[in-house]
Formats: C-alpha cells, sequence, structure tokens
C-alpha cells in the first residue's frame, strides 16, 4: 500500500510507449513525459515551492509532473486571476519561481518572482525517488466562491487515495481516454482530470477550451470518459436533441461524469431522453478531494451526488452539531467528512483550518440529505443557499431544479433577501431562454410543483448569471 502512494504514477515506467496526454497537435507517451518532466525536476529539486502558470496546455500538466516528482509542492495560478487575487495568492504562496509555457506573457504581478520556461524537449531517463506521502504535494486555491481564496496544502497521500477511490467508483482504467475541457488550477481539472489518468495508466484528450463539436469530434475518435461542470452540460443538453452527431458520440461514451456545482435534474434528464446516458455526478472539494460518487455499476438517481466513496467516512450533522441518524431523504444536515482524502491546512491560516474541524471531521458547509441507500442529495451551501422564510428552511437547490422544468426559463439561482414579514422572502434571478415569463406564472409553477411556501415571491430577470471560471454561479455578486 505504501508503494501505491509513493510511486503516483506507476506507467511512466511500465507502459512507456503508450500516449499519456494529447493536447492539440502536442502528445506524449509515458517515456517522453518522463523525460521532460524528470529533466525539469532535477532543476527544480531543493526549491521550497513554486507557481505553476495554469494555461490549458501540455506545459502546465508536464510542470506540475515534475513538481510532484522532485518534492517540490506547486501553486497552481488561474491565468485569469484579476490584479488582487494574484497579489494575494503570490504573497501567500511565496513560490521561488513561476513555471510558464514559453512566449506566454505574464503579468506585472509576478515581476518579483523568476519565471522559467517549461520546454517539451527533456529526456532524463526516469525521475528521482518519491518523497512521502504526508509530503505537501499541491496548493490549490478554493474557488473563492465564498470568499476570498484559501490555498488548501494537500499532501500526495490525498491525491493518491481518492483516484484510487474513484478507481473503484467509476471502474476507471488502463483503456480508458478522458475527453478534456476543464481548466487545470482547479481539482477537478488538474486531479481527476490530468493525474487522474496517469495514475490510471490511461490517456488524456485535452480540447483546450470546451465546445460542443470537439466534445463530439474527441468521443467519436475513441474518447471514452467525459469529465465536465454543470454549464457544460447545461450547453450539450440544449443542443443535444437537434444534433445527432453528439448524440451518438455521447451515446458511445462509457462514462460521462458531472462535478463542481450541482447538475440541473432537468439537464441530466434531457440528455438521458437524447442519447440513453445518465451523467454521473460525484461531490467533493479542494479540502477533501473527492468525497462522493454515484457509481459506475449503481443506481443513477438524478439529483443525487451518489454514496460516499471508498475510505470516506460521511456524517449529515444537525444545528447543534449532533449527528443525524435517519436516512429518510428529507432531513437535512451539514455535510462532515474524515478519511484519508482530507487536507493538511490552509496556508497560513491555522485559525481558518482549527475552524474548518470539529473533533476530527472536517465541515463542509453543504448542507444534504440522505436516503435509505445512502445516496446523498445537496440541497446547497449553508450560507448561501438555505433561505429561512416562514418559518420554513428551504434550499435554493429545489427550487432552482423547479423553475429549469419552466420551459422559458433557460438558466436561474434562487437567493434569500431580508423580509419584514417572512424574515427572509425567495427571490428567483432568472435568464430566459426566450420571452419572459411572468412573475406570476413562475410562482404558480413552483407552488404546483413543490409547495406553495417554496414559490418565489420576486423574479429578476437577467442576460447572465455571475459566474467564476468552472461556471460556478457567484451568489454574493447577485445579493450585493
Ligand atoms: P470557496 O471555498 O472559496 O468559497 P468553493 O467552495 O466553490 O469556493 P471549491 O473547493 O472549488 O471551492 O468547491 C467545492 C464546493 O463545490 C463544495 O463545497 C460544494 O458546495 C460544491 N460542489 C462540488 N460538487 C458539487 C456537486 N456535485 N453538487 C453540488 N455542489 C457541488
Ligand atoms: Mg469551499
Amino acid at each position: 500500500e505504501g508503494d501505491r502512494v509513493t510511486v503516483l504514477f506507476p506507467s511512466l515506467h511500465t507502459t512507456p510507449d503508450k500516449t499519456a496526454l494529447r493536447f492539440g497537435e502536442k502528445s506524449l507517451t509515458y517515456r517522453e513525459l518522463a523525460g521532460v518532466a524528470g529533466t525539469l525536476a532535477r532543476r527544480l529539486s531543493g526549491l521550497s515551492r513554486v507557481a505553476v502558470w495554469a494555461t490549458s496546455s501540455m506545459e502546465t500538466s508536464v510542470a506540475v509532473v515534475a513538481a510532484l516528482a522532485a518534492g517540490v509542492p506547486a501553486v497552481p495560478l488561474n491565468p485569469k486571476l484579476g490584479e488582487r487575487e494574484l497579489a494575494h495568492i503570490v504573497s501567500d504562496s511565496e513560490p521561488a519561481l513561476v513555471l510558464a509555457e514559453p512566449g506566454v506573457a505574464l503579468p506585472e504581478g509576478l515581476r518579483d518572482v523568476p519565471r522559467e520556461d517549461v520546454t517539451l524537449t527533456g529526456t532524463a531517463a526516469g525521475l528521482p525517488p518519491e518523497p512521502d506521502g504526508e509530503a505537501p504535494a499541491l496548493i490549490v486555491y478554493t474557488s473563492g466562491t465564498t470568499g476570498p481564496p484559501k490555498g488548501v496544502v494537500l499532501p500526495r497521500r490525498a491525491i493518491a487515495t481518492t483516484l484510487d477511490a474513484l478507481e473503484d467508483a467509476w471502474q476507471w482504467s488502463a483503456d480508458d481516454v478522458l475527453v478534456h475541457a476543464l481548466p487545470l488550477f482547479h481539482v477537478h481539472g488538474l486531479i481527476l482530470g490530468i493525474l487522474g489518468p496517469l495514475r490510471r495508466g490511461g490517456s488524456v484528450r485535452h480540447l483546450g477550451r470546451f465546445s460542443t463539436d470537439g466534445i463530439a469530434t474527441a468521443l467519436a475518435e475513441g474518447g471514452t470518459m467525459m469529465f465536465g461542470v454543470p454549464t457544460m452540460y447545461h450547453r450539450i443538453a440544449t443542443e443535444v436533441g437537434d444534433n445527432p452527431r453528439l448524440a451518438g458520440a455521447l451515446r458511445g461514451a462509457r462514462l460521462l461524469v458531472s462535478g463542481s456545482a450541482a447538475l440541473p435534474v432537468h439537464d441530466h434528464q434531457r440528455i438521458t431522453a437524447a442519447t440513453g446516458q445518465q451523467v454521473v455526478e460525484r461531490y467533493g472539494m479542494s479540502e477533501t478531494l473527492m468525497n462522493t460518487s454515484v457509481r459506475a455499476d449503481g443506481e443513477r438517481k438524478p439529483g443525487t451526488v451518489g454514496v460516499p466513496l471508498r475510505g470516506v467516512e460521511l456524517r449529515l450533522v444537525d444545528e447543534a452539531g449532533v449527528p443525524i441518524e435517519t436516512s429518510d431523504g428529507e432531513t437535512v444536515g451539514e455535510i462532515q467528512v474524515r478519511g484519508p482524502n482530507l487536507f493538511t491546512e490552509y496556508l497560513n491560516r491555522p485559525d481558518a483550518t482549527a475552524e474548518a474541524f470539529s473533533d476530527g471531521w472536517f465541515r463542509t458547509g453543504d448542507m444534504a440529505t440522505r436516503d435509505g441507500d445512502g445516496y446523498i442529495r445537496i440541497v446547497g451551501r449553508k450560507a448561501t443557499d438555505i433561505i429561512k422564510s416562514g418559518g420554513y428552511k428551504i434550499g435554493a437547490g429545489e427550487i432552482e431544479n423547479a423553475l429549469l422544468e419552466h420551459p422559458a426559463v433557460s438558466e436561474v439561482a434562487v437567493t434569500g433577501e431580508p423580509d419584514d414579514d417572512l424574515g427572509e422572502r425567495i427571490v428567483a434571478w432568472v435568464v430566459p431562454s426566450g420571452e419572459p415569463p411572468s412573475e406570476q406564472q413562475l410562482a404558480d409553477h413552483v407552488a404546483r410543483l413543490l409547495t406553495p411556501h417554496k414559490r418565489p415571491r420576486v423574479v429578476r430577470f437577467l442576460s447572465a448569471l455571475p459566474r467564476n471560471d468552472m461556471g460556478k454561479v457567484m451568489k454574493r455578486a447577485l445579493n450585493a
């Protein structure tokens, strides 16, 4: 078992001639990857920490594999970060250098950090011996959905454990070719999307950027799996009914996986209707890597994120922190998790780290129910998605799912705002799909599908919802 953690990528040694990574015209076999990453790793050895300018590129993937091999913690940087966020991350993480794709300009905020270009030409024979499982491997900044991004220190042990639990849940093998269109500076795109296939000994085909055409082509050309965020599946759901090429390509895939935010049930159903595929949803976060997933060999229950992964202990607790023992699919509690998939600490934030744990359990801040089969249904985040209205506690997600079933609604976010009578009133922020519906129509629709007290009292129309680069709705920006 120890070996399985310390040798993160056995295939670098065991299947040297197989294609590991493809980005557009660039591709590397496992032998070539070991050569270029091994060469770079020797240059990084002994540094305290390195930043990676995480463009969606081969160079970013090589930089991360090299840093892992050198035992130097890597901090992936989102190239679209604003000046203030970049300044925060640079001063917080103090990288000794920044690894970048040759020819790519770096912003002013990195002028004091020495630059090292990542080239794809090294031929070192093999990688240096790997450090132990508890050593910090990656520092991933959270999405900043609820506050300023925090640096999550992830040891190799957490990465290896989560990827192996996904092997079990998804029957993920060396035969899988992952079609990938996510950015490479978060857990989803980097750890699952690049390190996952490398650990399995499979292949990645990265599209650079998402398009339904690109997905259809890559799946038709041998892709077996796709990882996506709900905004991608929303685009697919909207087009797939009239796009036989896309429908056919998706029908032939082994597994379609969604995560990073809730996949609307309506989108799930439209994809199933057109392709016969049921998207598998999983739930995770930067701090815990993956917690739950629908299993490839298990029942898919749309609107749920499946069951705890192997090795993950999960409990729901009430407001007093007392575990909820019932599994009635109705009682809502906060998800807390424990297990070898967890991070070590928030960088430079002992206060936030201590605050995040309760008796060794990590408090996710996500609220959920559990049914009799152990399936978890996320109702929303404690901080932004639980609306206290008229004496009820109402989850935003359920109302959002109901509104998305209305034909005139394309996208929606539900929030609460102060109300003299109700405590909070339910507000629906709606991107209409054509002619905007009336407020009354939407209220009646929700009252009919759910219960009257869950109907929106206010509807505000927008041309787009404020989203971050993972497509997550920034509810803070709506309420501001
Ligand atoms: P910050 O912590 O900075 O506010 P963030 O929580 O969005 O940002 P991440 O760690 O990238 O940063 O995201 C984890 C969160 O994403 C989870 O806590 C959960 O709220 C949400 N999430 C992930 N997967 C799912 C899913 N399948 N369904 C619903 N929510 C999900
Ligand atoms: Mg978070």
